[in-house]
């Protein structure tokens, strides 16, 4: 049993930048949280100060990204630093941000990898809460075939396999199984950007998002499968990314995860039902047992 105690930022952090869809400017401003408080975002440049946690349940349906709102107040594109922070171990934290969509910085984790190391991380007195997978939960979507299966495991780690079956050239047979830890999150997973296909930026752009995203912001991935203007940093960053992105998602469960993970050709809507589905799961056993 992992008896881990809760984690914050010894000190505020910030971070610069731009946001991937909307491409507005913003300052996100991360800040220690006492215990139990959890990741909640604050919209800083709405008059009402409205706090959103990090769960689940405050999810808002969206293509190609994570939203979450809570009483008219929307934040976007929450998935890579909700990776950081899951990834970091970091259990309580507020983010501010000044627009509505979180910073890219170069699509993947690292700058907020890089945020919460100069921050420097604090060990609290409480025991971090858990979601244990303690029965098997299937997500399984016939229409794309994407699928997620959760399992038990028997050493409390938090294990994510992954099979990125497209049929685009560039991202079409990739797979990994890691066991997620701060060193293996920080060293495997955090570097590894957003992809995209080129045909797919341009319907972005028809409808008004990337509007000023270049190919130093994400991957773009040309009809061959080549990076436009880029170059990889490891042969299989995209399926790196994917797992990356399963993180961001499944730490809506608004606690430290244990579980095995066997994931195919999902997206972020599928993340979130299995989330969905695992605490339902939980939460139906513990009324059992009330
Ligand atoms: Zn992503």
């Amino acid at each position: 049993m992992n008896m881990r105690r809760q984690r914050t930022l010894a000190r505020p952090a910030r971070v610069h930048g731009r946001g991937l869809f909307h491409g507005h400017d913003v300052t996100m401003t991360l800040l220690p949280a006492p215990e139990y408080h959890g990741i909640v975002f604050q919209r800083v440049d709405l008059t009402a100060r409205v706090l959103i946690p990090a769960r689940v349940e405050y999810v808002t349906p969206a293509p190609r990204r994570t939203v979450l709102s809570r009483l008219g107040a929307e934040v976007e594109t929450v998935e890579h630093l909700l990776a950081a922070l899951a990834g970091m171990q970091v259990d309580n934290c507020i983010a501010q941000l000044t627009a509505a969509e979180c910073p890219n910085g170069d699509g993947s984790s690292q700058l907020f990898v890089e945020a919460i190391d100069t921050a420097g991380i604090i060990i609290q007195s409480a025991p971090v809460a858990t979601l244990d997978v303690n029965t098997s939960v299937t997500v399984h979507d016939e229409a794309t075939g994407a699928r997620w299966t959760a399992r038990p495991t028997t050493d409390d780690t938090l294990r994510i396999e992954y099979e990125l079956l497209s049929p685009f050239p560039g991202c079409d047979r990739q797979s990994l199984c890691i066991d997620v830890t701060p060193d293996s999150f920080a060293n495997e997973l955090a570097t590894a950007r957003t992809f995209v296909r080129e045909s797919e930026v341009q319907s972005l752009r028809a409808v008004g998002l990337g509007r000023r995203t270049t190919p130093a912001d994400l991957i773009v991935f040309d009809a061959e499968g080549r990076p436009i203007q880029n170059a990889l940093r490891r042969p299989d960053e995209c399926v790196r990314h994917k797992i990356l992105d399963c993180i961001g998602d499944f730490a809506l469960g608004g606690a430290r995860l244990s579980g095995e993970f066997c994931g195919q050709r999902t997206g972020h809507r599928h993340n979130h039902e299995l989330i969905r589905q695992i605490k339902d799961t939980q939460l139906g056993q513990r009324r059992r047992t009330a």
